[in-house]
């Protein structure tokens, strides 16, 4: 009996020690040895010569040091010893017994998987209220915006998806977003492309230029795509480009100089919005001589323009008050003064005041605005969104067994902090860095904290949070039983 049970004991053993040797084995095969005299990998170099001590080289620094040595007539024994040669710096492989490092590997890079991209196929375009509902579980408020932005999509995608519809063309999607600052106008367009699965290239108008001057010009907007896209021009036609600033490329008024960087930039994006073919240079940013060009064609490229257009406000005040002081309406005159949703009732009228030109408007057709987000916003940014900071924080401590609170009257005292920045969220993660720096470095001292909870007087600098210990906590547990 006893015997027969050290032979499965042995068997056991032995299939163990095969399971780990394959394991091993598959380990092995995700890396790949590097040559230890010019450090390339096996991918570049090729097959490696190996020597012992887990050193390898590659057969062009091996035909490369016998070539060398041939010029100069050594033999063998020579070799081994000949440091002091000059212009050859050898090994002798007797010093590096110990030295060596067992890993002379790198990380292989994973071969692409052939990843099939589905086909655009109009039954597999999200719905427009799926759109939205995946919006919102990132992008707090900004109701009319998501739902805006959901329809467009979709509709864009059904027009990618069929081409054309009983010989009516539909119309682009492309987006004019006015929304302030911090107001997450980028976040929702970074949240559309994910959802989609599109590849997104995101470029501020400022640094776009005419082709010839200096700084990107307006073209490179699409080889920006083609990179997000892996260089696969299929996948790049269907993205989304972002622009972000357009309000800054507006007209300037009352100058007599050359307008370089507003209207001329503006009629040179025409034909992109519109859908051009356009040549733009693979795996690199500028054409020159050395790079190969590629031909991208932006016909089914969705064109999302933002910008925070400040004083546009003014121009749709002065436009309703106009308005409103005509006719019967004349004593409402003044109403919109203090309207806290004026932008809202943008018309293509005013962005044309601002100093957009008609052709670009007319190539922008979806015009919508974003909320200036209020306190209560923040607050939900802080802690409701599926990567909320909060939740970022919380996640960290917790791989130290420490609970993060932050009680109500933190959050809010964030919120008014990032209000007065008027940065809109963006303020939110630089308040919290700062006091949260000092959370990070002191609670790992010390193992018993179980518990840290934020509160106002630790955001305003007039007192801490509130620790607990782990005994503590765990008497509450146990009292709760
Ligand atoms: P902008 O409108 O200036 O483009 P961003 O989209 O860059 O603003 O917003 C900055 C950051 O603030 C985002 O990365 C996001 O984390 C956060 N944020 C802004 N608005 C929202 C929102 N409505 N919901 C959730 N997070 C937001």
């Amino acid at each position: 009996m006893s015997e027969m049970n050290k032979d499965d004991d042995f068997e056991i053993e032995a299939v163990e020690e095969l399971e780990t040797k394959k394991e091993e084995d598959s380990e092995e095969e995700d890396y790949e040895d590097i040559c230890y005299l010019c450090r390339r990998p096996e991918s570049k170099a090729g097959k490696m010569i190996e020597l012992p001590n887990n050193i390898h080289i590659c057969s062009d620094c091996m035909q490369k040091t016998f070539d060398a040595m041939g010029k100069g007539g050594f033999g063998y024994d020579d070799i081994m010893g000949m440091s002091n040669i000059p212009n050859i710096s050898m090994i002798n492989l007797a010093d590096l017994q110990n030295t060596v490092p067992k890993k002379q590997k790198i990380k292989k890079k994973k071969v692409n998987e052939e990843k099939k991209v589905p086909e655009l196929d109009i039954k597999n375009i999200q719905v427009p209220h799926k759109i939205k509902a995946s919006l919102d579980e990132y992008v707090v408020g900004q109701e009319q915006a998501k739902k805006v932005i959901s329809v467009a999509v979709y509709n864009h995608y059904k027009r990618v998806a069929t081409n054309t519809m009983d010989e009516i063309e539909i119309e682009k999607s492309n987006m004019l977003m006015i929304g302030p600052t911090g107001s997450g106008k980028t976040y929702l367009v970074k949240t559309l492309a994910r959802i989609l699965d599109v590849p997104l290239a995101i470029a501020d108008a400022t640094s776009l230029t005419e082709a010839g001057y200096i700084g990107d010009d307006i073209e490179s907007v699409v080889s920006k795509l083609l990179a997000a896209a892996d260089n696969d021009v299929e996948k790049a036609e269907r993205g989304i480009i972002f622009i972000d600033e357009i309000d800054k490329i507006a007209k300037k008024k009352n100058t007599n100089q050359r307008d370089v960087s507003g209207e001329s930039v503006q009629q040179g994006m025409l034909k992109l919005l519109e859908g051009a073919d356009i040549e733009v240079p693979v795996g690199a940013n500028s054409k020159n001589a050395m790079v190969p060009l590629t031909t991208v064609n932006t016909r089914n490229i969705l064109f999302i323009c933002g910008g925070a257009f400040p004083d546009l406000e003014e121009i749709i005040k002065e436009r309703l008050n106009k308005e409103s002081s005509m006719g019967f309406k004349a004593d409402l005159k003044d109403k919109y003064d203090k309207d806290p949703n004026v932008l809202s009732k943008v018309i293509v009228d005013d962005i044309k005041n601002f100093g957009m030109i008609p052709e670009f408007i007319g190539r922008l057709p979806i015009v919508f605005t974003l909320d200036s987000l209020t306190k209560e916003m923040l607050i939900k940014i802080l802690k409701e969104p599926k990567n909320a900071i909060l939740k970022q924080y919380q996640k960290l401590l917790e791989l130290d067994e420490v609970q993060l609170n932050f009680d109500d009257n933190a959050l809010e005292s964030i919120a008014e902090k990032a209000l007065e920045k008027k940065t809109g969220a963006r303020a939110l993660r630089a308040i919290i860095e700062e006091f949260m720096l000092d959370i990070m470095y002191e609670i790992p001292k010390d193992e018993n904290i179980g518990r840290v909870t934020i509160t106002r007087e630790y955001i305003e600098n007039i007192g801490g949070p509130v620790i607990d210990m782990r005994g503590i906590l765990n008497l509450e547990r146990r009292k709760m039983l």
